[in-house]
């Protein structure tokens, strides 16, 4: 057996990371029913699928088939009907199906032993270690990807296969660890050592990991140390539906951005329709303000410094209505968040933009007479040639008509600071791409995200950038270091 100083040192630490993620499913099930049947069942529905699919799932078969018994009434075609999305839902049903007469030859009772396990239809021995562990308290090792591929990372196997890891780990891992080095791994898998691009930048046991073979995600440079405690940085970003985002990992994103203030346009959702994990991001406050028309437009803003003031829209219900503007006051500045109207094809809103900018413009030069005001979000209009890569085509569509463009002319000659062009003159720089024709890939983008401000506040701008590896949206984020 190895020197047990690094895993035991490494278990600890990640035991009490992983209590602040989502527990896995199976063995949340384990923990919720300590029923051996629902624990066998999850673990067969949750092979190669997510496990908020894996939840839903086993918990629309659990209402119909309790129990083995119930189970053996419904046909192929209603489990599978019950279970669908899950991957390999067909299959999985015709697994489920055969189940209860499987089961016969151990008194219709999950058995408690590997081989007996290994017999049931839709069991390998991931699923039979894991129903081991979980629904028996047995010790067993189940190896799944996550387990094998971190395993290998650590260097503490030179494995090619699961079943190699396994049988290493059987030898050479300390008895303590056996049970519970599924789940904290599955979890830490899934959140921070991921398969592509792991998170070595927040990793707990960084300082411990040798990251063989690894290839860490790329974050931009840590440039706040640079620039001093007193600088904030805020990150502007169109996510196009928060929902949406939640499952592309929004969470995770929100950490690695690591914005004292994150202002999010067109979030088409209200607070009610949202976890309580987005409501309440760690570390963060979030501010409102949704359209009421449901899944449409919207704004909010998670601010990790206190504001003295929160202003909803701009006190005009046409545009208020939409959600399109959210301000906090802070002590020394006032951010507003404020997705700009499209002009839609045909340019239907164009009029009905232009008002909105110019209602905003009066808006942010009031302010401005009080303290610093920082207006950052999706203008919805390129400015320049520059900004776009095919102006010439784009002359006449909305975001680059002559008239939105004429606006913009006007909103930097009232003194206001397009903070992006303070530091960069290259073309080739956008913020959002259409999802069409590879655009994303092939850089055929826009630069219709801003962070303006002031012209009396130019000295307190520190930095900005566009955040173009940011995926998860159209847009990218776009970022300001404001002291
Ligand atoms: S440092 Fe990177 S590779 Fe190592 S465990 Fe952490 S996330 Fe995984």
């Amino acid at each position: 057996m190895k020197n047990s100083g690094f895993i035991d040192t490494v278990m600890e630490i990640l035991h009490k990371e992983v209590q602040q993620y989502k527990v896995p499913v199976v063995d949340l099930i384990g923990v919720q029913t300590k029923d051996p049947y629902k624990i066998l069942v999850s673990t067969i529905l949750s092979a190669r699928t997510k496990d908020e699919t894996t939840a839903k799932a086993a918990s629309r078969l659990f209402k119909k088939a309790p129990n083995l018994q119930s189970l053996a009434k419904l046909t192929k075609e209603e489990i599978g009907q019950l279970i669908f999305p899950v991957g390999f839902y067909n299959i999985k049903a015709a697994h489920l199906k055969k189940l209860p007469e499987a089961l016969k030859a151990f008194g219709s009772k999950v058995p408690d032993d590997l081989d007996g396990l290994l017999t049931l239809p839709g069991v390998g021995r991931k699923t039979a270690n894991l129903v081991l562990s979980v629904a028996f308290n047995k010790p067993a090792i189940c190896v799944d990807t996550h387990v094998h591929r971190i395993m290998n990372i650590w260097g503490y196997v030179q494995t090619g296969t699961p079943f190699e890891t396994e049988m290493v780990l059987r030898d050479e891992l300390p008895h303590n660890h056996w049970q519970r080095i599924n789940s904290i791994l599955v979890a830490f898998g899934q959140k921070i050592c991921l398969p592509v691009a792991p998170c070595c930048d927040i990793c707990v046991i960084e300082h411990l990991c040798p990251q063989i073979g690894v290839t860490p995600r790329k974050i931009g440079k840590k440039r706040k140390a640079m620039y001093g405690k007193n600088t904030k940085t805020i990150i502007s970003w169109n996510v196009n539906g928060l929902r949406a985002l939640e499952k592309k990992g929004f969470a995770e994103t929100a950490k690695e951005l690591d914005a004292d203030i994150l202002a999010l346009q067109e979030i088409k959702a209200a607070p009610a329709q949202l976890s309580e994990s987005i409501k309440n991001l760690t570390g963060y406050t979030s501010f409102w303000n949704s359209a009421s028309r449901k899944g449409y437009a919207g704004v909010c803003i998670y601010s990790r410094i206190e504001p003295r003031n929160v202003l909803y829209g701009l006190g005009l219900d046409q545009y208020d209505q939409e959600g399109r503007v959210l301000t906090l006051e802070f002590e020394d500045f006032f951010l507003i968040n404020a997705y700009f109207p499209n002009a839609q094809h045909g340019l239907t809103r164009l009029d009905y933009k232009l008002d909105f900018n110019r209602d905003l413009l009066a808006f942010a030069n009031n302010l401005a007479k009080e303290k610093s005001v920082v207006l950052g979000g999706d203008f919805n209009v390129a400015h320049k040639s520059i900004d776009l890569r095919n102006p010439k085509e784009n002359e006449k569509n909305p975001g680059f008509t002559a008239e939105e463009r004429a606006w913009m002319d006007s909103f930097l000659q009232a003194g206001f600071l397009d903070t992006f062009r303070m530091f960069n003159q290259d073309p080739d720089n956008y913020t959002w791409w259409s999802y069409r024709f590879n655009a994303r890939a092939r850089n055929i983008g826009w630069r219709i995200d801003y962070f303006c401000v002031d012209k009396k506040s130019e000295n307190r701008v520190v930095d900005a950038s566009i955040l173009k590896d940011i995926l998860g949206s159209d847009h990218c984020p776009v970022q300001l270091f404001f002291k």
